[in-house]
């Protein structure tokens, strides 16, 4: 019986493994075959010696279908966008919500349902389940997945040279092999939450003091943090795409006010890393390192007296805003922006002055920082993250099933996203203009978006073997005239920063400086306004004295 599971598992449930395997230039030459074969019987003799050990009598029905599921579900996503099963992967399916499941469900799932699980497992749950005496069924069980362990071993031995050299010029293989790439990321991400569980938050920036008086609630300082979803840089007008997909921000650039960081790496390929990553001031080395909690950027704001508000409009904070005031927009009622029972982005800009009003007031006297958590250009359903008005690029593809759509209707519906976005984005500014007081706004997308290139779609790709479009972001930096007396800058001081390349690793410390929180963690090399003057510098001991300029 599992002989026969795993037979199938191994073929028919690793299709898209063994249809990647037959496009490797390996493969394409007279007995390249061979080295697929050589694999399809590693995994086979390796699914052996795991059901062996899995699947018992009690739970053997169910099991199977499990199995089935797994397979399928995964190979329906591997074939559709390219995606592969590793544990961030994982960790942004298992956090996701009906919504996104509801933008990625289609009927073309239906045939792989019916030929992955209900088929097969149909067969499956038909079988009697034999009865064999505890001592003898544990006996032939272990027996089963030691000798096909020790058979693996000897054939791995065996093909040791090709199939390394295989797997290290295509790293995403080892994410394909079902069922061992879920079994490996549940396990990673049991392990890792286990550990949260068991850790208290450790504390961050506990030195954390403003710098400057207090002046009062209408007129110290308002800082909008922006974090924009599945922005990738290249499909941005500022960068110079060949489409105007930017057109507001551009003419604030033009004026001088915005300032556009050309060369931008996220941490991660998806939500779920990048967010908690950029905001943790661990850098991405160290977020990627670490299983324990931190407190982030916010906490630390927060600890130096100033107000804080997480307004999203996605999924939520991946942790973030746990001890800051939040409040999620996503699902509010309002005609206008809600239409279909989901809010675009502005909602958060019709909220925020009720909002804000409802923070402390003396934290408030003292400054505030606003999060945004844009829906941005959520995939694979772009085109219900514009509004009708602002869907300039047409036609754009109206279906979640990507490959249904033309390359161009992708990229249309995916710019007109974009374009909406510069629409926020420019409202945002808008509205802190008219506030008479010093604001600023700061934009950076979490992660990027594959539209094709390569037959890869949307995000997620391991980071070592992402594409650029998953990882090159845009950000941007707005200010007021205001601010800019308040900081005591001048609209050039940031320029030379504006093309070198940065990460989300600088962030943190530029969000110091703007907000001109003094803590220990500030570095002066990841702060990409250091060249700009700044009290803080000063009063960490740099040279230069710089008079900290509070009253208006
Ligand atoms: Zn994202």
């Amino acid at each position: 019986m599992s002989l026969v599971l795993a037979l199938w598992l191994s073929t028919v449930g690793n299709a898209p493994l063994w249809f990647t395997m037959l496009d490797l230039p390996e493969s394409n030459h007279p007995g390249g075959w061979l080295g697929i074969a050589g694999l399809g019987l590693m995994v086979l003799v390796a699914t052996v010696a795991f059901l062996s050990l899995v699947i018992w009598p009690r739970w053997r029905k169910l099991a199977g279908l499990v199995l089935l599921a797994v397979a399928a579900g995964n190979s329906y996503f591997m074939a559709s966008y390219g995606v592969v099963i590793d544990p961030s992967m994982l960790a942004n399916a298992v956090q996701t919500d009906a919504r996104e499941v509801r933008d990625l469900l289609s009927w073309s799932m239906l045939p792989v349902f019916l030929l992955g699980v209900v088929l097969p497992g149909w067969w499956w749950w038909q079988q009697p389940v034999q009865q064999v005496p505890a001592r003898a069924l544990v006996l032939k069980q272990i027996g089963l997945a030691v000798l096909a362990t020790l058979l693996m071993l000897v054939m791995v031995w065996l093909s040791f040279e090709n199939l390394a050299s295989t797997m290290r010029n295509h790293k995403s293989l080892r994410y394909m092999v079902n069922p061992f790439n879920t079994v490996y990321a549940t396990t990673r991400l049991v392990v890792g939450q286990t550990a949260h569980a068991s850790q208290a938050v450790q504390p961050m920036g506990e030195d954390a003091t403003l710098l400057g008086r207090v002046i009062d609630v209408n007129r110290s300082p308002l800082i909008v943090l922006v974090v924009g979803e599945t922005a990738r840089a290249a499909n941005m007008g500022l960068s110079g795409y060949a489409r105007d997909s930017t057109p507001r921000l551009k003419q604030l650039q033009n004026r001088g006010e915005l300032v556009y960081f050309s060369n931008v790496s996220s941490c991660g390929t998806n939500t779920q890393v990048s967010v908690p990553c950029m905001f943790s001031g661990l850098g991405r080395e160290g977020y990627g390192k670490t299983d324990a909690q931190f407190e982030n950027l916010l906490d630390v704001v927060q600890r130096a007296g100033l107000a804080v508000l997480w307004l999203d409009n996605q999924s939520g904070c991946k942790g973030v805003c746990d001890r800051v005031p939040h409040t999620e927009t996503r699902e509010l009622k309002d005609p206008e922006l809600c239409p279909d029972g989901e809010c675009f982005d502005e909602e958060m800009l019709r909220v925020l002055p009720d909002r804000l009003r409802q923070l402390d007031t003396v934290r408030r006297a003292r400054g505030t920082v606003v999060v945004m958590h844009q829906m941005g250009s959520h995939g694979p359903a772009y085109y219900k993250r514009t509004p009708t008005d602002f869907k300039v690029f047409m036609p754009e593809c109206r279906s979640n099933v990507l490959q249904d759509c033309s390359g161009q209707e992708i990229v249309n519906a995916y710019d007109n996203s974009l374009r909406y976005t510069d629409h926020f984005l420019g409202q945002t500014v808008a509205w802190l203009k008219a506030q008479k007081r010093p604001t600023a706004l700061v934009y950076v997308s979490d992660h990027g978006e594959s539209l094709g290139e390569k037959g890869l779609y949307l995000h997620g790709m391991p980071y070592a073997m992402a594409p650029r479009e998953q990882t090159n972001v845009p950000m941007a930096a707005w200010f007021s005239q205001s601010m800019l007396t308040h900081l005591g800058w001048d609209r050039t001081c940031w320029l030379g920063r504006a093309t070198q390349p940065i990460t989300h690793d600088n962030l943190f410390s530029s969000m110091l400086t703007l907000t001109q929180v003094k803590t220990n963690l500030y570095s002066p090399q990841l702060d990409v306004f250091s060249a700009c003057p700044s009290g803080l510098r000063q009063a960490q001991g740099a040279v230069t004295p710089w008079p900290i300029r509070v009253e208006l």
